[in-house]
């Protein structure tokens, strides 16, 4: 038994943890729980725990399924909404999944996904660091307990109470962040009615994608205590800004920002530049990943604050990728604007980091920065500077993705094809229903 490892058995003791929720996601980026007595805690690190893998989202066919699951004794965390009476409380441990006949990591695994790219860095030299800014919503509740997207403030951007009702929540759901191990930076209003974003501290690329994971499920169990719905969906409220997942972004290499240079106009280093160049080499591909859903592409419009052209800029913020002020020159980083927070993480950091890795292998030139405000350049202008467009919608940047071989490599040929067979699906049910807005428009028109 490792030292690590060592350690969360006495953990378990001390804290008088009964049940262990061994946690890891699907290829959506759902997460999964199997639940295991605490005394089966050793064994789970020597032996793994196995499970049947065939019924989840894009894992194995049936014929090959048992898994297993590893647990990463670095993740350990006792639960902060389960406060049993008897003083007993449960933990989380989050898990690789291994296959069983081969005895190697899961092709089907994000996690095992965003390892890879991690490696590949580091076989260049580099660690990465990311952090990301998820917002989301808060409605109220139906008397039946089903979501509305009614909110139960009026608050606007970074309005203080006593018109944002909404702190005391945000304040429950930042102490159990904490209590879980969370450095919690600063939390806002957003600038939507209901909307909030709470940002915390960057990390290892690993580690940050397994925040997203735990940062979901705490939101949603603390918002629910307080009877709200906390939703992560993309644009739950049309003609109102979205929820996005902006993702900061840099390369350490022996302890130092890699992406910082003094001397430049920028504070970006030639490798920062490359590393960005990739990314908007490949954002049409990328997009699908970072925004998965048929709603995802109605926060990807202009005049929300959302990114809709693959540029990038030091100050707008109508760009792709903005190059955020520093302070230090270890907070030199760049920030990809497009991702949204239903979004898998472990994937979504694995595309974005293999795609400027491939940029700084490739040597990519990136271009000028727009200074201006995308959102008003007509087609012209946008000609002009050679700016593209995202993809419009899911089924665009499906196509993309399946044209990408340095994104669907990123994923693996398992990831990419659950993954289009997921979404193609997904967009052919959207396809045959008929929206309100459309029996509005065209019901008594026609
Ligand atoms: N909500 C905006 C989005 O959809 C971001 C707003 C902000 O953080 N400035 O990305
Ligand atoms: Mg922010
Ligand atoms: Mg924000
Ligand atoms: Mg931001």
């Amino acid at each position: 038994l490792s030292a690590a490892a060592r350690r969360v058995l006495e953990e378990i003791d001390e804290q008088n943890v009964d049940f262990l929720r061994l946690q890891f996601t699907d290829i959506l980026g759902t997460v999964k729980n199997v639940s295991i007595p605490a005394t089966q805690a050793e064994k789970a690190f020597t032996e793994g725990i196995y499970f049947d893998g065939s019924s989840i989202e894009g894992y194995v066919r049936i014929q090959e399924s048992d898994m297993r699951l590893t647990p990463d004794p670095s993740t350990f965390a006792v639960l902060p909404w389960r406060d049993h009476d008897d003083g007993t409380a449960s933990a989380r441990l989050i898990c690789d999944v291994m296959n069983t006949s081969t005895g190697e990591p899961f092709v089907g695994d994000p996690r095992g996904v965003l390892k890879g790219a991690i490696d590949r860095a580091a076989e260049m030299g580099y660690d990465i660091n990311a952090a990301p800014e998820p917002e989301f919503f808060l409605f109220e509740q139906a008397e039946d307990g089903s979501a509305t997207t009614v909110t139960n403030d009026a608050g606007g951007y970074f309005d203080l109470a006593p018109k944002d009702l909404a702190s005391d929540v945000r304040r429950d759901i930042i102490y159990g962040l904490e209590e879980m191990g969370f450095d919690i930076e600063a939390s806002h209003h957003e600038v939507a009615e209901g909307q909030h974003e709470i940002n915390f501290t960057y990390d290892d690329a690993l580690t940050t994608a397994d925040n997203v994971a735990t940062f979901r499920a705490v939101v949603r169990a603390i918002a629910a205590e307080h009877d709200l719905h906390a939703t992560f969906m993309p644009k739950p409220i049309a003609r109102v800004n979205g929820s996005g997942m902006h993702t900061h972004l840099s390369l350490f290499s022996g302890g130092e920002n890699a992406f910082h240079d003094p001397d430049d106009e920028f504070d970006l280093s030639g490798t920062a530049k490359q590393f960005l160049a990739g990314i908007l080499e490949h954002a049409p591909a990328i997009t699908a990943i970072c925004n998965p859903t048929v709603n995802s592409y109605k926060r990807l419009v202009p005049g929300y604050e959302a990114p809709v052209y693959i540029a990038w800029s030091d100050r707008n913020r109508s760009s792709l990728i903005r190059k955020p002020a520093a302070r230090t020159p270890a907070a030199s980083r760049v920030e990809l604007r497009s991702p949204d927070p239903s979004c898998n993480p472990y994937l979504a950091l694995a595309v974005m980091i293999h795609a400027g890795l491939e940029g700084i292998e490739r040597d990519l030139a990136v271009p000028d920065p727009v200074r201006e405000n995308i959102y008003e350049f007509n087609a012209e202008r946008r000609a002009e500077h050679g700016i593209e467009t995202l993809p419009t919608t899911l089924s665009q940047s499906l196509d993309a993705l399946e044209a990408d071989s340095v994104v669907t490599d990123a994923l693996g040929e398992h990831v990419t094809e659950k993954f289009l067979e997921a979404k193609r699906s997904e967009v052919m049910d959207y396809r045959v229903s008929v929206s309100e807005w459309e029996k509005e428009r065209y019901l008594e028109t026609f």
